[in-house]
C-alpha cells in the first residue's frame, strides 16, 4: 500500500520505514505532522501513519485536519504512541484516527503489520483527485489561517474593553481593514439601555433597522448616540449585517457598508468576528453597568453622593472657583403621606430630569444629594442665582406627576461659592444655611449665603 508516515525522531523513521518497506508498501517520510500533510496532497496515500507528539503539528492536529476534510476523510489513520497513557488513548480516539497503537511496546511492529493488512482487505477508498486535493487543501490552510488571525485580532480588543468607545473605534479600524468599508454601526444593548455606535448619519432609520434585527425585541429606555468617524450616507451602498449574541442571548448587532457588494467569503469574516464580538459587549456593558451603579442614582438617573463628593474633592484640589446650590423639595413629606410612596418617586424622578437639562445648558453639575436634596455645582459665577431661580420657577409650574396632573411642588434652594478660608464641607454648611434661611422665610425661594 501507498503510505505517507509521520515521525520527528530520525531512528524511528529509518527503522519502521525498513520494516514497512520489508512488508511490501511504498513509504513516504516526513519529518512532521505540517509537511506530512504537505506529501499527503502530493501523494494520496492509502494509509498515513504519524507518531503523535512532534513539533508544529502533531499527530492529533493532523488527525483532526485530514478527518474535517471531505477530500481525506477516508483514509485510514494509524497513530503512533509513545506511551500507554490513557490520556493519550483518549485524545487518539477524540481525534479521529482509525487505529492507535503504542510503537514501542514488545510486539508494536506486528500489531502495525496486522492492523495494515486488516487495513488493506476492508479498504473500500476511494481516492481524491490530486487537483481537487491541492485546491482543498490551500482552502481549508486559507480557511484556518484566516479565522484564526481574525479571531486573535478581535480578542486583542478584549485588552481594552473598560473603554467601549476607544474599544468600538479599534473595531472600526479592523473593519475598514478588512473590508475596506464605507461607514459601519454597532448597536449594543443590555435590559434598559442602548448604545449606537455608528459613522451613518440617520440615527433614526439606524435605531429601527438594527432593534428589527434582534429576534426578541427590545424597547431600551436610555438611547444613547455615540458617533464614530464621520457621519455618512448609506443608500447608495451594499451592506451586511449580524446578530451578536454571547451564551446564546442577544447583546447587538454589527453592519457595515460599501461602495461594492460583499462576497460568500466576507460575509462568512464578519459571522467571525460578531462571533468574538459577543463577548465584548456582553463584558463591556456590565462593566459600564457596575460604573453606573457605583456613581448614580437609580430613580433620578444623577449623580450620586459618592460622584458629587469626588467632584468637590476634584474642583477644590485643582483651586478652580466654584459655586454651588442645594436644592431642597418643601413639604415633600406631605406629598408621600397624601398621594403616596410611588407618586414620591416619581416627581423626584421629574425633578431629576429638569435638573439634569437645566445643569447641562448652564453647563454645571447636578447630583441627587440625598432623600429629597439635590446639588448643582457650577464653575460660572455669573448668574448663577438667576439659573438656580429658574429652575424654581420652572419646578413649580412643571407637571411633575403623570397621574396626578393637579400635583404641584415648589423647592427652596441655598447658595454658596468657593472660599479658601473654609473646606468645601464648611461650603456646603454654608449653602445649607441659606437653605435654612429660605425655608424659614416661607419656602419656594432661593437665598445667597451671606458672607459675614
Ligand atoms: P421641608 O419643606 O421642611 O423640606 O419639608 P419636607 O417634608 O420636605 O422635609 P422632611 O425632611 O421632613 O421630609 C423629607 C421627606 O422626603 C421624608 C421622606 O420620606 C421623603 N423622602 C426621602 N427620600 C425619598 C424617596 O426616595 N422617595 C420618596 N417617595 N420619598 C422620599
Ligand atoms: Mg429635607
Ligand atoms: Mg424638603
Amino acid at each position: 500500500m501507498k503510505i505517507v508516515y509521520a515521525d520527528d525522531s530520525k531512528m524511528w523513521r529509518a527503522v519502521l520505514r525498513d520494516f514497512l518497506i520489508s512488508k511490501g508498501h511504498d513509504v513516504v517520510v516526513a519529518n512532521d505532522g505540517l509537511e506530512a500533510y504537505f506529501k499527503i496532497h502530493e501523494v494520496l496515500p492509502e494509509v498515513v501513519i504519524s507518531d503523535v507528539v512532534m513539533p508544529g503539528l502533531n499527530g492529533y492536529q493532523l488527525c483532526r485536519l485530514l478527518k474535517n476534510d471531505p477530500n481525506f476523510s477516508s483514509i485510514p489513520i494509524l497513530l503512533l504512541t509513545a506511551s500507554s497513557e490513557s490520556l493519550d488513548k483518549f485524545w487518539s480516539k477524540y481525534s479521529g484516527a482509525n487505529a492507535y497503537i503504542q510503537k514501542d511496546s514488545e510486539n508494536g511492529f506486528n500489531l502495525i503489520d496486522s492492523k495494515l493488512q486488516e487495513m488493506e482487505k476492508n479498504s473500500s477508498l476511494k481516492l481524491p483527485n490530486s487537483e481537487n486535493g491541492k485546491r482543498a487543501f490551500g482552502d481549508t490552510l486559507d480557511k484556518l489561517l484566516v479565522e484564526t488571525s481574525l479571531r486573535g485580532e478581535v480578542r486583542r480588543l478584549f485588552n481594552h474593553v473598560e473603554d467601549m468607545n476607544y474599544t468600538i473605534r479599534k473595531i472600526n479600524d479592523l473593519l475598514k481593514e478588512i473590508f475596506e468599508i464605507k461607514a459601519m454601526a454597532l448597536l449594543s444593548i443590555s435590559v434598559d439601555e442602548m448604545n449606537l455606535y455608528s459613522s451613518i448619519s440617520d440615527h433614526e432609520f439606524l435605531e429601527k433597522w438594527m432593534l428589527s434585527q434582534l429576534s426578541r425585541p427590545s424597547y431600551p429606555q436610555k438611547r444613547n448616540y455615540v458617533s464614530i468617524d464621520g457621519e455618512n450616507e448609506h443608500e447608495e451602498f451594499a451592506w451586511i449585517s449580524k446578530v451578536i449574541s454571547f451564551d446564546s442571548k442577544e447583546q447587538g448587532v454589527v453592519a457595515i457598508w460599501r461602495d461594492r457588494a460583499f462576497s460568500d467569503r466576507e460575509n462568512n469574516s464578519l459571522s467571525i468576528i460578531s462571533e468574538e464580538l459577543g463577548g465584548i459587549l456582553k463584558i463591556g456593558s456590565q462593566l459600564e453597568g457596575y460604573r453606573r451603579n457605583a456613581n448614580f442614582d437609580d430613580l433620578t438617573g444623577l449623580a450620586n453622593y459618592r460622584a458629587l463628593e469626588e467632584k468637590l474633592r476634584v474642583l477644590w484640589n485643582d483651586g478652580k472657583d466654584f459655586v454651588l446650590s442645594i436644592i431642597d423639595i418643601d413639604h415633600f413629606k406631605k406629598v408621600n403621606d397624601t398621594y403616596g410612596h410611588a407618586i414620591g418617586n416619581e416627581v423626584l424622578a421629574s425633578i431629576g430630569r429638569i435638573l439634569e437639562n437645566s445643569a447641562e445648558k448652564f453647563n454645571s453639575f447636578a447630583a441627587r444629594f440625598g432623600g429629597e436634596e439635590f446639588l448643582i455645582i457650577s464653575e460660572r459665577n455669573e448668574n448663577f442665582f438667576e439659573f438656580i431661580d429658574d429652575i424654581r420657577q420652572k419646578i413649580e409650574k412643571s407637571h411633575l406627576s403623570k397621574s396626578v396632573p393637579e400635583l404641584v411642588v415648589t423647592i427652596s434652594g441655598g447658595i454658596a461659592e468657593r472660599d479658601d478660608s473654609k473646606s468645601f464641607t464648611e461650603v456646603v454648611e454654608m449653602a445649607d444655611q441659606a437653605l435654612y434661611q429660605a425655608k424659614e422665610s416661607g419656602r419656594n425661594k432661593v437665598i445667597v449665603h451671606a458672607n459675614e
